[in-house]
């Protein structure tokens, strides 16, 4: 594509679409967004401190549950004058919003400017929730800015080592998909990794010319070391997004060092999108602070720099369904400085939590485990949670979180076999264990999936 097409699409095309689409305000938040980023610390705090009081007032004056959950702590929104005050506020947990969805709602918000979404139910059984429409747009506009960082513009060529379109984590991204004027993102399935599947893979990305690439950390690092030791030459992208799981600092170093490229890392999550991702300095990650306020806690305090704490997420900008203090479910360390690109947005590092990895499948073949788990409880609800464990060449345990005593029935367990064998190969054994509820790790974090060979398997 040439550099003459990608400014058409980017100055004439996109906007138009979005004019047509009813979306155009996206790129009036991308044009804020690209502005208060640089803002002087001290105007940026004053700015997130306006919304933060704004929705904790909205959610109290027109939110059933917050009203509720307010009164029963003695919380009056108007005595929140510092972020100490904040603790005094309940934290919202992912089953509070399972329990409660309905009355989270604004019930006079227009249902036709209400989206919804749900968890891909990686994490367990799926969230559903609800955003207003300017969420959707300052969503995309997040995402937008973000990637920018990493080496991308509107109107360039995107590819995708990920599980499916429907998990991708920037919504903008499956409009373009739809799109025929628009460069598709080229999608290289992640669920499914065989050797000859990889090989192709490199081939597409040498003929597509994608400047970036975003990937599961995992299976970018299972590609990396594939391609590496087949020693054929390789594709080399501007930059990379690593998202969705945990990135170990020695597959950051073999992923840039067979890519050729820097790795642009990223936290973000279905029901916010774009938490924080590094900028070019890759001194932490900024986080997305004019859409979403972030606390980190440890027991009933705040952490201090250097200090890990558990990430806890007010949304700003959702007026329709305030999230406010949701427990993510991943830790992540204060970084204290400023970072040289001039960026004053704050900084976290360390995030952990995400401990997914890469299982080994028969005939060489691997699966991204967060892939497979999102799409085995996404399809059937009725698992609860669901964890699959690797300890063994040739087979996977299922670890089921409904009850010790209930077994799953017989069609369950022929679907589990059915999209075990589809995913990871003919032939596969496979275990159950039945407990009350997934237990979480040493970390307290819960991990959906956990593999101990599929790094030996491939060596
Ligand atoms: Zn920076």
């Amino acid at each position: 594509m040439t550099f003459l097409y990608q400014q058409f699409v980017k100055r004439i095309l996109y906007p138009l679409d979005l004019f047509r689409s009813g979306d155009y305000s996206e790129l009036r938040y991308l044009r804020e967004f690209e502005r208060t980023q640089f803002l002087p610390p001290d105007e940026l705090r004053e700015l997130v401190w306006q919304r933060l009081r704004h929705i904790l007032d909205t959610a109290y004056r027109r939110i059933p549950y917050y009203k509720s959950v307010f009164d029963r702590s003695g919380v009056v929104p108007g005595d929140i004058k510092t972020e100490t005050d904040l603790l005094s506020v309940p934290i919202l947990e992912k089953r509070d919003v399972q329990a409660n969805l309905q009355t989270m709602i604004d019930p006079d918000w227009r249902k036709d400017r209400l989206i919804f979404d749900k968890t891909g139910g990686s994490t367990g059984t799926p969230v559903n929730y609800y955003y207003n429409i300017e969420r959707k747009w300052a969503r995309q506009a997040a995402a937008l800015r973000h990637d920018r960082w990493a080496g991308y513009d509107i109107g360039q060529r995107f590819a995708a080592l990920w599980g499916a379109a429907r998990d991708m984590p920037e919504p903008g991204l499956k409009q373009k998909i739809k799109s025929l004027l628009f460069p598709k993102t080229l999608l290289l399935n992640s669920v499914n990794m065989t050797p000859e599947l990889m090989l192709e893979f490199n081939e597409k990305l040498k003929r597509y010319q994608p400047p970036v690439l975003l990937a599961y950390a995992n299976a970018l690092s299972l590609f990396a070391s594939f391609l590496k030791q087949r020693g054929v030459s390789v594709y080399q992208p501007k930059g990379m997004i690593t998202s969705a799981e945990v990135l170990r600092p020695e597959d950051r170093s073999l992923i840039e060092e067979v890519f050729g490229a820097p790795v642009f890392n990223r936290l973000g999550c279905r029901e916010f999108s774009v938490i924080a991702s590094e900028c070019e300095q890759h001194c932490g990650m900024h986080i997305m602070a004019e859409g979403l306020y972030i606390e980190l806690v440890r027991g009933s305090r705040h952490t201090e720099p250097g200090e890990p704490g558990e990430i806890l997420v007010t949304d700003l900008l959702n007026e329709a369904m305030p999230m406010i203090r949701y427990r993510l479910g991943d830790t992540a360390t204060w970084l204290s400085g400023t970072c040289s690109c001039g960026r004053s947005l704050p900084r976290i590092v360390n995030v952990s939590g995400r401990g997914t990895v890469v299982i080994g499948g028969m005939d060489g073949r691997f699966c991204s485990g967060v892939a497979l788990a999102t799409f085995i409880v996404s399809k059937r609800p009725s698992f609860c949670q669901i964890q699959i464990i690797q300890e063994e060449r040739g087979r996977i345990l299922y670890r089921v979180g409904c009850g010790h005593d209930k077994p799953l029935q017989q069609n369950d367990l022929d679907f589990l076999r059915e999209q075990t064998e589809l995913y990871l190969g003919k032939g596969i054994k496979i275990d159950y264990e039945y407990v009350d509820s997934i237990p979480h790790e040493a970390s307290g974090k819960y991990l959906f999936s956990k593999s101990t060979v599929a790094r030996e398997l491939f060596q």
